[in-house]
């Protein structure tokens, strides 16, 4: 009979199965034989080197904790979670493929906000085909001088 690696109790294995099925956690990816009152006060305190899960997107096993720390201290996820993240995609990841989404996730944003600054990659020659048919608009004009975008037209 298996016993605590913390605590040296009798592992109950149905206390932790309902400790899985409370968390979520797969008993398979819990790499330390813990009892119930352990694995929560682990899962509590953010220990890591215990919980572990697999990536649904690259296939890596990652350690849980590790990983929402991870990403919860990289700047450009602002107060998002990693299971915020999860729970958008439907499926599990690790701290470097949430980040991945999360980087899609503002990039459709920032590609509405910067619509202006992207265009500035147009040829002038686009440019001024666009400008013209938009009657010649001060908004059409995508950087370029009314200059340039005449000589393009000629
Ligand atoms: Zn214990
Ligand atoms: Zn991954």
């Amino acid at each position: 009979m298996a016993l605590c690696e913390w605590c040296g109790n009798v592992i109950d294995e149905d206390e932790v199965n309902d400790f899985c099925d409370e968390t979520g956690i797969w008993t398979d990816y819990i790499k330390k034989e813990l009892c119930k009152d352990c694995l929560e006060q682990a899962w509590e305190d953010d220990v890591d080197g215990i919980f572990y899960d697999k990536c649904e997107e690259c296939g890596c096993e990652f350690d849980i904790i590790e990983a929402n720390s991870y990403f919860n201290s990289d700047s450009s996820v602002g107060d998002l979670y990693r299971s915020d993240v999860e729970d958008k995609k439907g499926k599990t990841l690790c701290a470097s493929c949430a980040l991945g989404y999360i980087d899609e996730m503002y990039d459709d944003q920032k590609d509405y906000e910067e619509d202006d600054d992207e265009s500035e990659d147009l040829s002038v020659e686009d440019a001024a085909l666009i400008w013209e048919s938009n009657g010649y608009d001060e908004d059409y004009m995508y950087g370029y001088s009314e200059e340039e975008l005449r000589d393009a037209l000629d």
